[in-house]
């Protein structure tokens, strides 16, 4: 609405002089405008976590499979998925353990058959 200077009517914006009195009326006070700006937020941008796919997976198992525990470590320094990297951290744990046992197996195995052969 806009409010004659003059005698105080209030008019429609979009009259130009007072139906009332005849005072040239204002121009309107400019409405703010949408400028589609962001005044000055910028939203991060998105980062989608690194995924492995099923390939990636194969590659990592082959390794981890072909080089024990040294493929493991290749897979820890260079995944970029975290859980990746997490994985390969079993891995490792998995495969020192593993060797540990099998290490402790041979020798307790090694010690029987030998016994088993001094016997016979
Ligand atoms: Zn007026």
């Amino acid at each position: 609405m806009k409010l004659c200077p003059n005698c105080g009517t209030q008019n429609a914006d979009h009259f130009t002089q007072c139906p009332n009195c005849g005072t040239i009326l204002p121009a309107a006070a400019p409405q703010p405008v949408y400028s589609g700006g962001t005044n000055g937020y910028v939203p991060p941008a998105y980062q989608a976590a690194p995924v492995t796919t099923a390939g990636g997976w194969f590659g990592w198992s082959l390794l981890c499979g072909i080089l024990p525990i040294i493929g493991a470590l290749i897979m820890m320094s260079s995944a970029k998925d975290p859980s990746a990297k997490n994985f390969a951290k079993a891995m490792i744990i998995v495969q020192a353990v593993t060797f540990v046992l099998s290490a402790l197996c041979s020798t307790t195995l090694r010690t029987v058959l030998q016994s088993v052969v001094e016997n016979m």
